[in-house]
Parts: C-alpha cells; structure tokens; sequence
C-alpha cells in the first residue's frame, strides 16, 4: 500500500558555520543558522538547503516551533523524501538489530533518532508492540505512514505514539494526535509483556517513563548478572527493577529497591511474578522502599545497614548546560552515600544519563569521591549503551556506567 504524505517544501540558505557541520554529516540546523527561507514553514515541511551557488546541500524536516530548526535526512545528494525512502531507513535497522540482539530478546530500540539518520524520533519494540516517540512536531505529517511502514515490516500488532513533553505542549499543532494513543491496532488493556534475555518484563507503553522501559540499560544489566552471585544488592533509583531480576538471577541473596515512584515499585513486584519459573528469580528476598533515594540512603546509613554490591542509576540531572554543576554535586552525593553502603569487598555500579557530562569526568569524579571516603576502589569497567542504540553523532552518546571493585 502507498500512504501519501505530500510535504510543502521550504527553500532554505543557511550561515557558512552551519553549512561546514552540515557537509561533516551533522544533522541539526539550529534557528539562529537560517538566512533564508523561501517561504514561513509548517511542521514537517521539507526544507532543501541550498549553497551561494545554489547547489543543493541537503533536506530535512523543518520545525517552525524547535530551536533546532531543520533535521537534516538527506545529506549531498538529492533523493525524493517519500514512503520508499522511509522503508528503506526503517528496513536497513531492522535487519541490522537482527544481527545483534542478543537471543531470547524481544525489546529493543529499532530507531534510535539521529544515529540511524531520523533525527528526533525513536522506535522501541517490545514483541508484537512498537512504539514511535516523536521529539519535535516535524514528525506529525509523518506518522500515519511510519506506522504502516511497522506493520509492514516488523508485522506489529499494534503501533503507539509517544511525544515529548514539549511536543505535547503544543496543543494547536498536534492534529488530533496525542500522548499515548494508539495508531494502529488494538490498545493494550494492560502492560505489554517482553522478554530480554529471557527475563520477562512488563512495559507500559501508553504511559511510562521513556518508553515504557529503560532498554539502554541491557548490557549493563547482564554484567550485574554476572557479579551478583551471594551478594546482597541495593538498586538505588528502580523503577521497574531491571538490574533486580537480572541480580537476582544472577544468585543474589536478596535485593533492596529504592524508587520515588510508587508505581515503579508495584511495578517490581509485576515483574518478579512474571519469572515466577526461574528459581532463582522467585527464591531471591526482595525489599521495596518507596520514597526519595537521598533521603532512604541516609535512613540505610542510620540503620548501619552495608551491601554486597550497589548499583545507582539515577534519572538525567543536567538537562541543560546550566543544570550541569548541580548535576555534578548531586552525583557526587549519591556515591558518597553510596560508598558508605558498601561491604568490603564489594561491587559499585553507578551510571549518568546526562549527554552533558563526559565519561572522563563521571569516572573521576566516583574515584575522588571513593577517596574522600576513604575507600579503596579499582574501576573495572566503564560501559555506554548496548548496540542497539548506535551512536553517530556526539551528542548520541549520553549513558556511561561505571562498575567499580570496592576492595576495602
Ligand atoms: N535503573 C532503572 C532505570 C532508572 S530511571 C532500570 O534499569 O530500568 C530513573 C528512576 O529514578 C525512575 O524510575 C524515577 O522514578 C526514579 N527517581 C527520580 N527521582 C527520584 C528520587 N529523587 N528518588 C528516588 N527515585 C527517583
């Protein structure tokens, strides 16, 4: 079937910076970059930027209301931005997630935004689920097609659309479209049940945090997996206990989450249940306290409580430049509470989502803060994302998890 999506199209000329990171392959066309345009845009408009010779450049989506004002989809050769243009993007990741998600696994993201060239949009998969979340308005002419496009080639059972909350915001452009609805097939009565790594969990794909699930986290959770065994693990910031079950798993003796959400918290137990025929999962002791996680982790303090291995994977602090110093103080906080939890000997996990803190300064800031605890530690690994989120431009690359030994 052919869906037609008719764009306008918007002529654009562009600053000479803007130009340069463009022919370096960057996809981002920020407001104050535009020189020229042939006419005011919509959302979605196809805008083809030209040079002073007026030698086509690239095309993109152009988004009146974002200060990222175009996203490139085509760099240095015309292409007509169509539905086969679009298959082709979505088939090319689709075939190459069969390649490496792990087995066993049946959620993962298939589009992750600008590394995989559609910039501003994702699509998570959980077994017969997908679920398109749009960043900028640019994609709402698009949708309709995209999820016909899921259909078509993942053979989804039902297609949901998620949106920033920005997107949301912006009520008069949205075209009846909505946070959480359902764009093709049935909408779910409850959560959606997927497996990773043979773990089954639930994700609740209409409404919960990211896309339901924090799939980026995959990897990081199997080695947890592997250094749980007879420990007793505190996972600070939960949610639906990802790094638990796999902990668990992995022949931990029991473990402690800590979230704010009380719904991420019923959430654990859900999803306990689901595994109720793997032993180790079902025989593991498990504590829920719900509640902030700076404030529980003194009241463990108090307590005299310590743990075989702690893992801390708190939301984004800095989500923008000026957030960045609070960030820092606040992650440096965490790990002190949490290098006054540990036993000797133990493992410590702590991971940023923040894109604006780099790996180098996240890993030294836990070695100094290990230091004014007086702990004796040896970074063993520092990770990022799972393949399955590739990363092509810098400001992709945001997870970094470091897994340190505490050795006294
Ligand atoms: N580790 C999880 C993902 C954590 S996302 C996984 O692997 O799936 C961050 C979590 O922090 C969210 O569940 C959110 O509810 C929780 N959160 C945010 N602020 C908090 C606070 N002040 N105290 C405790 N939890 C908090």
């Amino acid at each position: 079937m052919k869906r037609s999506i008719n764009p306008e199209t918007v002529a654009v000329r562009v600053s000479k910076d803007a130009l340069r990171n463009i022919r370096k392959g960057h996809p981002w066309v920020f407001e104050n970059s535009v020189i020229f345009l042939s006419k005011d845009g919509s959302p979605g408009d196809i805008a083809v930027i030209f040079d002073e010779k007026k030698r086509f450049v690239a095309a993109g989506l152009f988004d009146p209301f974002s200060m990222i004002r175009i996203r490139i989809l085509q760099f240095g050769k015309p292409a007509a931005i169509d539905e086969s243009w679009f298959r082709e993007k979505i088939s090319n990741a689709f075939m190459t997630r069969e390649n490496f998600i792990p087995q066993n696994t049946d959620g993962y993201r298939l589009i992750y935004g600008e590394n995989d060239g559609l910039p501003g949009l994702i699509i998570d998969v959980y077994g017969g689920s997908s679920v398109i979340k749009i960043y900028s308005l640019c994609w709402i002419p698009y949708l309709e097609m995209l999820s016909g496009l899921l259909v078509e080639i993942l053979n989804s059972k039902r297609v949901v659309l998620r949106m920033s909350e920005q997107c949301s915001k912006n009520k008069e452009h949205l075209k009846d479209f909505e946070d959480g609805m359902v764009l093709s097939g049935e909408k779910p009565d409850v959560p959606v049940i997927f497996s990773e790594n043979g773990i089954f969990f639930e994700s609740d794909i209409e409404r919960g945090q990211k896309t339901g699930f924090f799939l980026d986290q995959r990897d990081n959770r199997s080695r947890v997996e592997k250094l749980a065994d007879k420990k007793k693990v505190l996972n600070v910031f939960s949610y639906s206990g990802g790094f638990s079950l796999y902990a668990a798993r992995g022949g931990a003796e029991s473990v402690t989450n800590i979230d704010i959400s009380s719904y991420a918290v019923e959430a654990v137990s859900r999803n306990i249940a689901l595994n109720v025929n793997n032993p180790k999962i079902s025989s593991c002791r498990y504590v829920n306290l719900t509640g902030d996680a700076f404030e529980t982790m003194e009241m463990l303090i108090r307590k005299g409580e310590k743990f075989g291995m702690v893992i801390i994977d708190p939301p984004s602090f800095a989500k923008s430049e000026k957030h960045r110093k609070n960030a820092l103080n606040a992650y440096a906080k965490l790990a002190r509470l949490g290098f006054k939890l540990v036993e000797k000997e133990s493992v410590f996990v702590m991971a940023s989502c923040s894109s604006r803190i780099t790996v180098e300064e996240f890993s030294e800031l836990i070695v100094q803060t290990a230091k004014k605890e007086k702990k004796n530690i040896a970074l063993t690994e520092v990770t990022g994302h799972p393949s399955d989120h590739p990363v092509k431009i810098p400001e992709g690359r945001y997870l970094k998890c470091v897994f340190a030994r505490v050795l006294s």
